[in-house]
């Protein structure tokens, strides 16, 4: 088991330091170069949604923990931004409460499709936090077969 913590301002500029920081971290578990980029597209929709819907009008903290286990890496993305009231209605594809701003309400729905495990917890007001996992090697034991 290994663990990795990151904490970063929610400055846009953060988003592709924080995604090549989980993917360099996830090197240990041998991945492809597309288990590679579904990781960092999935870490990549997660702290944007931090940036321009947990902390709008503002700048704060986001957390990533990250956890090596087996052959499962582990990601938790945290907020402590305004929330979302109804987590079930936000996870829908296509939902947004930023129409007309270029978002096209699919950040969730593209951390499901990448990731094994997905899951979010918020409370409005206080923040945040996604957790996901993906299994690694999934090709390597395809190929062995
Ligand atoms: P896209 O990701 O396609 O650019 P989007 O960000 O609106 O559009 P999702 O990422 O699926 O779509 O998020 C859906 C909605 O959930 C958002 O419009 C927002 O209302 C809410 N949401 C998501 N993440 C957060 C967060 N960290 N804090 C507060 N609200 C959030
Ligand atoms: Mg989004």
């Amino acid at each position: 088991m290994n663990k990795m913590q990151l904490k970063f301002l929610s400055r846009s500029e953060n988003e592709i330091f924080a995604r090549n920081a989980v993917a360099a971290f996830a090197l240990s578990l041998n991945p492809t170069l597309s288990e590679l980029s579904d990781v960092k597209t999935a870490v990549s929709e997660a702290v944007t949604n931090c940036i321009v819907h947990g902390y709008a009008d503002r700048e704060g903290w986001i957390t990533i923990d990250c956890t090596v286990k087996g052959d499962c890496l582990h990601i938790q993305i945290s907020d402590n931004g305004r929330g979302i009231a109804d987590v079930e209605q936000a996870t829908q594809p296509f939902f947004t409460t930023l129409e007309g701003e270029e978002r096209s309400g699919m950040g969730f729905t593209i951390m499901q499709t990448f990731m094994t495990e997905f899951s979010v917890q918020s409370v409005a007001g206080a923040g945040t936090t996604v957790s996901m996992s993906k299994h690694i090697g999934a090709k390597a034991e395809a190929d062995a077969r």
